[in-house]
């Protein structure tokens, strides 16, 4: 799923290609994830986009008041709305020759002023788009934390250290930090060495504060390297990103550790597969490690038996 580096990367694309574009016309295919697709249709032609912002995992398309249109602004289109975008797992989003044939699993196509389409695919689906005037946009933002590149230490650490959850279920909790999920979590904490099942409570101000500092640095160099592919991430001009060559933890089961050489290991932390190094990242007792591909089950249970539980 993109996340911040991602989002970011996509945004910033969209901000050279199409800031400014006027919104001529709409056309829809499937709509099950959009919130309410007759008010793009009714609301987006004749308005401009006016900034590309990120905020969080999402995008929002900041539009100016509708003008040029053949009607009189009704329904508030006289007053600054933005389109909310979410790419959910698989969404992408550029713009394109409106000659070019369309996708399969393109869904919705916004005709520009300059004879391009702003055309978003979502293969499956899981991604939003929603068309919100103000109020309700400032509602539905207020439920998310803070944004990690811009948290200060004390913000971070009172939002991490205050709380008795796993650090990894944390990091993930967008109404806690908005823009992190699995991969440059489990990045972050390998490089600032916390197990994923550590408890928020139980990092010491130095933890907390080494966790900030590399979650900054990773995002950083992600959103330089124009985000991580795995699958299916491409950006704005249809690029895929870079930074997946720079992972050290996340999807690297089994492989050894860039620091100790140990084998880095996989449990499901906070209901997702949690990438980490048992020696470098020592976790709870007890702590269930899932086995590597032909590992014995006596052996598993040795190990897991075996595991350090003074730093918990
Ligand atoms: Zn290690």
């Amino acid at each position: 799923m993109p996340e911040l580096p991602e989002v970011e990367t996509v945004a910033r694309g969209l901000r050279r290609a199409i800031l400014g574009r006027r919104i001529v016309s709409v056309t829809l295919g499937k709509t099950d994830f959009i919130d309410d697709p007759a008010a793009l249709e009714e609301h987006l032609p004749g308005r401009q986009i006016a900034a590309v912002e990120r905020f969080g995992k999402f995008m929002l398309l900041r539009l100016s008041a509708a003008a040029g249109l053949n009607r009189v602004p009704t329904n508030g289109d006289a007053a600054p709305a933005a389109l909310l975008v979410h790419l959910g797992m698989t969404g992408q989003i550029a713009p394109m020759p409106s000659a070019q044939p369309r996708e399969k699993h393109t869904h919705v196509c916004l005709l520009l002023d300059d004879g391009r389409e702003l055309r978003y695919t979502d293969v499956r689906r899981f991604g939003r788009i929603a068309y919100l005037t103000e109020a309700p946009l400032a509602e539905e933002l207020k439920e998310f934390g803070a944004d990690p590149l811009e948290a200060s230490d004390d913000e971070f650490a009172s939002r991490i250290r205050g709380r008795r959850a796993r650090i990894k279920a944390l990091l993930l909790d967008q109404s806690v930090l908005r823009g992190v999920g699995n991969i440059y979590a489990d990045e972050s904490l390998w490089r600032a060495k916390i197990h994923p099942a550590r408890l928020g409570a139980q990092l010491s101000k130095q933890q907390a504060k080494t966790l900030r500092r590399v979650l900054q640095e990773i995002l950083q160099k992600a959103i330089v390297m124009r985000g991580s592919s795995i699958s299916d991430f491409l950006d704005a001009e249809g690029e895929p990103g870079e930074y997946q060559r720079h992972h050290r933890a996340y999807g690297r089961e089994g492989k050894a550790c860039y620091r100790c050489k140990s084998s880095v290991r996989r449990a499901i932390v906070a209901g997702r597969s949690s990438y980490f190094c048992p020696k470098c990242q020592p976790g709870p007792r007890g702590f269930a490690v899932l086995p590597l591909r032909g590992e014995t089950k006596k052996r598993v249970k040795r190990r897991n038996a075996r595991r350090p539980s003074a730093r918990l």
